[in-house]
C-alpha cells in the first residue's frame, strides 16, 4: 500500500478527529444510507451525496479504485412511498422506478460517480427477517400483535452515538406511543401489513420492515458485520443511526457497527430552512435548470461538511465565476494524481477540509495564469480528484440554463398518463400526450426496466 498523508476524519462517535485505519486495507468499506424514493430529491439530500462522493474519491486515491467499497442503498419500502403512489393512482413499483431514476440522472449531473452496489430495501427482505430472527433468539426483540420491536433496556450502552439524555430519548420515543411496546424507547422491527399494503411473508406474519433494520440488513449482505465508514446527514445521528447500531451490534455480536461515524451538516436557503410551506424548496432538478452540475458542486464543497450551509444565488453566482475562469487553464492540461501536490492532499485527508484545499485550487490557478505549467497541471489533477473540470470546454462554455418555468409535477403527471395510454394500448392518446409535452420543451425517452415494465425518462430540451 502506498504511503499517504494519513487520513483523519471525524467520528460521530467519539465526537473527535482520529487517524483513519481500516479494518481491511486491502478493502475499505463505506456505507452512506440513500433516498427514499418516492418524490424528486432536493438540493440538501445532495449534500450527502456530494460529501461522500468526495469521501470516495479520496479513498480510491489513497487506497486503489480496486480496493474501496461504496454502498449507498435506494428506500423504496416506506409508508411515504405507500401514500404518494395512492395519491398518484400508480403502483408503488411505478413509483420509486420513476423516482429512482430521475435520482440517478440528477446524481450523475452532479459529478457523482456510481457506488459499487446500490441496494434496494425490497430486495434484501430476507436478510432482514433473518436478523430479526437473531434478534429474537438473543432476547434483543419481541414480538406483540404482529409487529417485532427492539427491546432498548436488553441493550446496556444504547444511546452511545447520539449521547442524548434518557429523558430526551424517552419524550421523543413517546411521539409514537403504541400500548404494545414493553418500553417507550422501544423502536419497530417489523409490522403488520394490511392486504392494500406491501407486505412480505414472515415468521410473525405478513408484514413490511421498519425503516432502521432495511440499512441493518444491506450493510450487512454488501459489506459484512462490521466495516469501516458509515455516513449521512447529521438529522440521521438519533435515532436512525443509533438505532442501525443497535440492530447490527445485537444481532452480530460485535462492539462496533461502523468504526467512524461521519455526518454532513444541514443545509438552509438563503438563510431559511428549506420548506415547502415557505416556497424555498429547491430540488435538485431545478438547480440544474439554473446551474451547470460541477457549480452545485463546488459551491457545496466551499463550506466544510460539518457545518451548516446557506445556499444562496449569490455564492452560486460567485461559484460560476469561479469555475468559468479555472476551466480554460485546468483545461489545457492532462490531470494525474501523481502530481497533487502535498498541500491538497494534506487539506482534503484532514476530515475533508474541503475550504482549505479550494484555497490551494486558487493558489495553483494564480500560478497557472503567471505561466507556471505545472500549477496549471495541479489544477486539473486537483480539480478531477473532487470531480471538477471533467466537461469539455466547448460543452462548459456552451452551457444555457434550461427555459424557466417548466411545472415538473404537472409534467411528471403527462408522462404517468401517457404511459398508461400506452399500456392500455391507446396509442393515439399517448401520441397526443407526447405533442403535448413537446410543446412544453419536453423531451421523452422510453424504455423499458428488468421486469419489462415500461419506463419514460424526460429532459427539458435545451
Ligand atoms: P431523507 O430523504 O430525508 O431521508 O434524506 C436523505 C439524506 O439527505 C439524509 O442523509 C439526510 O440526512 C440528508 N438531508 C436531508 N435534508 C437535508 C438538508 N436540508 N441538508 C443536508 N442534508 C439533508
Ligand atoms: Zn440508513
Amino acid at each position: 500500500m502506498p504511503q499517504h498523508k494519513a487520513l483523519r476524519l471525524y467520528n460521530t462517535l467519539t465526537r473527535q478527529k482520529e487517524d483513519f485505519v481500516p479494518i481491511d486495507a486491502g478493502h475499505v468499506r463505506l456505507y452512506v444510507c440513500g433516498p427514499t424514493v418516492y418524490d424528486f430529491a432536493h438540493i440538501g439530500n445532495a449534500r450527502p451525496i456530494i460529501v461522500f462522493d468526495v469521501l470516495y474519491r479520496l479513498l480510491r486515491h489513497i487506497y486503489g479504485d480496486a480496493h474501496v467499497t461504496y454502498v449507498r442503498n435506494i428506500t423504496d419500502v416506506d409508508d411515504k412511498i405507500n401514500a404518494r403512489a395512492a395519491e398518484r393512482g400508480i403502483t408503488i413499483r411505478e413509483l420509486t422506478e420513476e423516482t429512482a431514476t430521475i435520482f440517478h440522472k440528477d446524481v450523475a449531473a452532479l459529478g457523482c460517480l456510481k457506488p459499487a452496489v446500490e441496494p434496494r430495501a425490497t430486495e434484501h427482505i430476507a436478510e432482514m427477517i433473518d436478523i430479526v430472527s437473531r434478534l429474537i433468539g438473543a432476547g434483543n426483540a419481541y414480538e406483540a400483535e404482529g409487529h417485532v420491536l427492539f427491546s432498548v433496556p436488553s441493550m446496556p450502552d444504547y444511546g452511545r452515538l447520539s449521547r442524548r439524555p434518557l429523558d430526551e430519548m424517552i419524550a421523543g420515543a413517546r411521539v409514537d406511543v403504541a400500548a404494545y411496546k414493553r418500553d417507550d424507547m422501544d423502536f419497530v422491527l417489523w409490522k403488520p401489513s394490511t392486504p392494500e399494503e406491501p407486505g412480505w411473508d414472515s415468521p410473525w406474519g405478513r408484514g413490511r420492515p421498519g425503516w432502521h433494520i432495511e440499512c441493518s440488513a444491506m450493510s450487512w449482505k454488501h459489506l459484512g458485520e462490521t466495516f469501516d465508514i458509515h455516513g449521512g446527514g447529521i438529522d440521521l445521528v438519533f435515532p436512525h443511526h443509533e438505532n442501525e447500531i443497535a440492530q447490527s451490534r445485537c444481532a452480530f455480536g460485535h462492539s462496533i457497527m461502523a468504526s467512524v461515524w461521519m455526518h454532513n451538516g444541514f443545509l438552509q436557503v438563503e438563510g431559511e430552512k428549506m420548506s415547502k410551506s415557505l416556497g424555498n424548496f429547491i430540488t435538485i432538478r431545478d438547480a440544474l435548470a439554473d446551474w451547470p452540475g460541477e457549480v452545485i458542486r463546488f459551491n457545496m464543497l466551499k463550506t466544510h461538511y460539518r457545518q451548516p450551509i446557506d445556499w444562496t444565488v449569490a455564492s452560486l453566482r460567485e461559484s460560476k465565476r469561479e469555475l468559468d475562469r479555472m476551466y480554460p487553464i485546468a483545461k489545457q492540461y492532462a490531470a494525474s494524481p501523481a502530481i497533487i501536490p502535498p498541500d491538497f492532499e494534506m487539506a482534503i485527508s484532514d476530515d475533508l477540509n474541503m475550504p482549505e484545499a479550494i484555497t490551494v485550487l486558487r493558489r495553483l490557478y494564480g500560478e497557472a495564469q503567471d505561466g507556471v505549467a505545472l500549477a496549471g497541471a495541479r489544477l486539473a489533477s486537483c480539480g478531477h480528484l473532487l470531480g471538477l473540470f471533467e466537461k469539455s470546454l466547448p460543452e462548459w462554455i456552451g452551457w444555457r440554463p434550461a427555459s424557466a418555468g417548466i411545472d415538473e409535477l404537472h409534467v411528471q403527471r403527462l408522462v404517468n398518463a401517457r404511459i398508461a395510454a400506452r399500456k392500455a394500448k391507446n396509442f393515439a392518446e399517448s401520441d397526443r400526450m407526447r405533442d403535448e409535452l413537446a410543446g412544453l420543451g419536453i423531451q421523452l425517452k422510453d424504455g423499458k426496466d428488468a421486469d419489462g415494465e415500461l419506463v419514460t425518462v424526460w429532459e427539458v430540451k435545451r
